[in-house]
């Protein structure tokens, strides 16, 4: 499935800036991904519906369990070969709005990752404070 391969891809990009990030970590503790933010263009033919279950299954079972997928979709555009105006192509009329000339399409065939937001790993075992046991007995 389209959608599927995507997310595969996305997933190792998120693993490898996971990574990064906690390399870059003072403390060297561990951090996981909480949110994965990407831009998604219409000329990527991709369902949101599909990416959202892909990344569901993907990551079910992985540190990204709980990480939720953000989607935003950017606008398809072009500009104009003829009298060089930019505009946003709608109901994918690929002619220019304005003179009807031919169009060369700038944006909305993209598929990126725009931000991923991490998190210390919860502690495996957290130490717990007891109370100090030195009652007078
Ligand atoms: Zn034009």
């Amino acid at each position: 499935m389209h959608e599927h391969s995507m997310i595969r891809a996305l997933l190792e990009l998120v693993e490898q800036v996971r990574a990064e990030h906690q390399a870059a970590e003072a403390t060297g503790d561990s951090v996981e991904v909480f949110q994965v933010h990407v831009e998604v263009g219409p000329l990527t033919g991709a369902e949101p519906d599909l990416l959202q279950s892909a990344f569901r299954s993907l990551t079910q079972e992985t540190s990204m369990d709980q990480a939720t997928l953000r989607i935003s979709a950017v606008p398809l555009t072009a500009s104009c070969l003829e009298c060089g105006e930019n505009f946003e192509i709608v109901e994918f009329r690929f002619f220019c709005p304005h003179c009807q000339g031919h169009v060369r399409v700038t944006g909305g065939d993209s598929f990126q990752l725009v931000s991923i937001d991490v998190r210390p790993s919860a502690p495996q075992s957290r130490p717990s404070k007891l109370p100090s046991s030195d009652r007078e007995s």
